[in-house]
């Protein structure tokens, strides 16, 4: 069986070998048991139950929430010729009709179909005369309602399991939490199943997280390498979505908006060209994001926190699933703190609920000013334990430098306390400082102890310092009222000097910071990675599919790197099947070939030249210049053109006669065989240029060789 799944991998989807417990899953399915898989995005979830299901007789049926989702499996399998259609409400009544009747007849191999249309009475007693292979339930989480995905739809998924007691299920999710697996696994009926779990790691997302000082400028500055690729940048509101949209736009990069204030066709167009162009950003409240498979998403930029680390995660895994090197970047300040935990003191939630938001947030904020590798915090919030700092992510990279701010956070603290528990951020600050503004004079705080105790830190560390005693929950803040900071019982301890506070000193964003990922593309590929690219466009637009679906970037770039010269060759190249060979290999070989020929052709025209302005008496400087390219050229075409009698030496160079005897005698000082250039031209002691040396050699060889 093993031998048949890896046959249908290399010659379908033109891959070498399954990845992590691909295989595994495979033969579990295979031998007709359920499987709950969770595995994360781009990890290769759809192989899973694909290939099983080409192993067996029968239909398969795949349960996708989304048309977006099932429309985007459809064509990736119709390009690798396999027969796959979908059911669901944008299809007429005769379309519908048609699928039927390929289904009858067995001509179809997957069905992908909406949770509420598959539990239709008539779908599934339909579906009962047909042989089926498998059930896939996609994006399972769906079931869960603590989630946010909750789709009561799934809910009634449950029934397949009685309705098709015989027939292998496999639930699949990206979602890790040990609360909604159980949840899926009771919703659906997996008791049986065996759950295969990966690592939810991705390694190539680079992490990096900054404070928030002038944010677009540092998102330019995030962008400045980042001209022509995909990415998602994510804003909290509306109005920060239409702005920083524009202002991409003005600074010359191709950014479209997406929120849900925007009518459903300007989202939809918007939609459809991030995910059929190249180069473009997407600034997009969270609005935007689910039901995109888009696999080159080079990154992710958040100029606003997110809520949770699971969303976070969820959000920043949209970069990169075609496994190349891909970016998730950040930048939080002090007022993504109080509007975040204002917004969940304020909203109509109950107290516990309010309670888990706020903890989640902590998180998120945890993770903001950690100072350990950003990956091991992550992972290890999800339970998953990363053995060694993970070494491709900011703190990894970039010595996070900390500070010892157990005496100013006592400052900062009994500044707070001293002025009554009722002052922003702002006013302590002053009060610190020992600036004498209208409000601390008619507050009377300069006859305070604290006034200007904390004179020899500045401002920005002083703003810093309180950002991060809210965050490690020291002190809280007033959101009902003035958002006054007020102190906590856990600040206590480093009060009485029992504990010591080591915090992260916010790192300057440097404008030449080190480039991290992203430019896969060399300089001297570009005209080729180009050529390659526009041509997967125009295969894209004429077969109505997403240029991804054509070929995967990974896929252009192994061409661009290995030049295929024959189909043979094309074959070896990851993630070209057989049914992709046939219809793009010669296209893509044609361009690769093309830019080959088109080189040597520009090489021979330049010999062609040179011999020619030889003949006609011009020296080498004289061509070198006319050409404009270096004497070394020249004297190469020379040589060349003299050991293929296109020209003899006396046209070639202009010597004088006893200068050319003497090197004649160099090289022929040897019985029976010509010295090597480089010895003559140590023999003559350097005083002939290396290029007439190869010219009267070339000459010489004709006697001689
Ligand atoms: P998921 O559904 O888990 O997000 P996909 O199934 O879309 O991930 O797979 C992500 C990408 O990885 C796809 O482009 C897929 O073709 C590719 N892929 C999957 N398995 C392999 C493999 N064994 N070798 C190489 N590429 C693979
Ligand atoms: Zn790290």
């Amino acid at each position: 069986m093993q031998k048949q799944a890896l046959s249908i991998l290399k010659s379908i989807f033109g891959y070498d070998s399954f990845r992590g417990q691909q295989a595994a899953i495979i033969d579990h399915i295979v031998r007709g048991k359920d499987a709950l898989v969770l595995m994360p995005t781009g990890g290769g979830k759809s192989i899973c139950f694909q290939i099983p299901a080409m192993l067996k007789d029968g239909l398969a049926v795949v349960i996708s929430p989304l048309i977006a989702l099932m429309q985007d499996q459809v064509i990736t399998l119709n390009e690798l010729g396999i027969k796959a259609a979908a059911l669901n409400s944008s299809l007429s009544a005769q379309q519908q009709r048609d699928i039927a009747r390929d289904l009858m007849a067995g001509k179809i191999k997957f069905l992908y179909v909406a949770p509420e249309r598959l539990v239709q009475e008539r779908m599934l007693s339909f579906l009962q005369h047909l042989p089926i292979a498998l059930f896939a339930i996609d994006e399972a989480h769906c079931v869960s309602q603590w989630g946010h995905d909750f789709r009561p739809e799934y809910l009634q998924l449950g029934q397949l399991a009685k309705l098709f007691g015989d027939v292998p299920r496999v639930a699949l999710t990206a979602t890790a939490d040990t609360r909604t697996q159980q949840e899926i696994v009771d919703k659906l009926q997996l008791h049986q199943a065996k759950t295969f779990v990966a690592s939810f790691d991705r390694p190539n997302i680079f992490y990096r997280i900054q404070s928030k000082e002038q944010p677009r400028k540092q998102l330019l500055n995030f962008l400045i390498d980042k001209k022509e690729v995909a990415g998602i940048v994510y804003c909290m509101s509306r109005k920060r979505v239409e702005e920083t949209a524009a202002f991409l736009c003005s600074q010359g990069y191709n950014a479209l908006p997406y929120h849900a204030g925007l009518s459903s066709e300007i989202r939809n167009t918007n939609q459809q060209r991030f995910i059929n162009e190249e180069g473009i950003i997407m600034v997009a409240t969270i609005a935007f994001g689910m039901g995109i498979d888009k696999p080159n998403v080079r990154f992710v930029a958040h100029l606003d926190l997110p809520k949770s680390l699971e969303a976070y995660y969820q959000e920043t895994g949209r970069a990169g699933r075609d496994g190349l090197p891909s970016e998730a970047w950040m930048v939080y300040g002090l007022q993504d703190v109080l509007l975040n935990q204002q917004l969940i003191v304020q909203s109509e939630a109950s107290e516990q609920h309010k309670k888990v938001e706020l903890y989640k947030l902590q998180a998120m904020l945890a993770l903001c000013e950690e100072t350990r590798c950003r990956r091991q915090v992550l992972l290890a919030y999800f339970d998953e334990v990363l053995a060694e700092p993970c070494g491709y992510c900011d703190n990894c990279r970039d010595n996070v430098q900390t500070w010892d701010a157990t005496e100013a956070a006592r400052k900062a603290l009994s500044a707070i306390y001293r002025t009554g528990q009722r002052y922003g951020v702002g006013h302590l600050v002053d009060v610190l400082l020992g600036r004498g503004t209208d409000k601390v004079r008619e507050l009377g705080h300069q006859y305070l102890s604290v006034f200007g105790i904390g004179k020899q830190i500045t401002e920005k560390t002083w703003r810093t310092l309180f950002r991060q005693l809210i965050i490690r929950n020291l002190v809280t803040i007033d959101l009902e009222g003035f958002s006054g900071l007020r102190l906590t019982d856990n600040c206590r301890a480093v009060l009485r000097g029992e504990e010591k506070l080591q915090l992260r000193v916010d790192q300057i964003p440097k404008l030449d910071k080190p480039r991290t990922v992203i430019h896969h593309v060399r300089e001297d590929e570009k005209k080729l990675w180009e050529a390659l690219r526009t041509l997967r466009r125009r295969l894209a637009e004429e077969h109505n599919v997403p240029p991804y679906v054509i070929f995967h970037d990974a896929t252009i770039l192994e061409m661009l790197r290995l030049k295929p010269r024959t189909l043979g060759d094309m074959a070896m190249i990851n993630g070209i099947g057989s049914h992709k060979l046939e219809n793009y290999g010669p296209a893509f070989l044609e361009v690769i070939n093309g830019e080959q020929s088109v080189s040597d052709s520009r090489a021979r025209d330049i010999q062609y030249e040179i011999i020619a302005l030889a003949r006609a008496g011009m020296v080498v400087e004289q061509i070198a210049h006319k050409l404009n390219c270096t004497s070394r050229v020249v004297y190469r075409a020379l040589a060349e053109a003299i050991s293929q009698q296109q020209l003899s030496l006396e046209q070639a160079l202009d010597l004088p006669e006893d200068l050319l005897d003497r090197i004649r005698h160099s090289f022929l000082e040897e019985e029976y065989k010509l010295a090597s250039v480089p010895k003559v031209y140590k023999q003559l002691g350097g005083e002939v240029e290396e290029g007439v040396l190869y010219c009267v050699h070339s000459a010489l060889a004709d006697i001689f060789g």
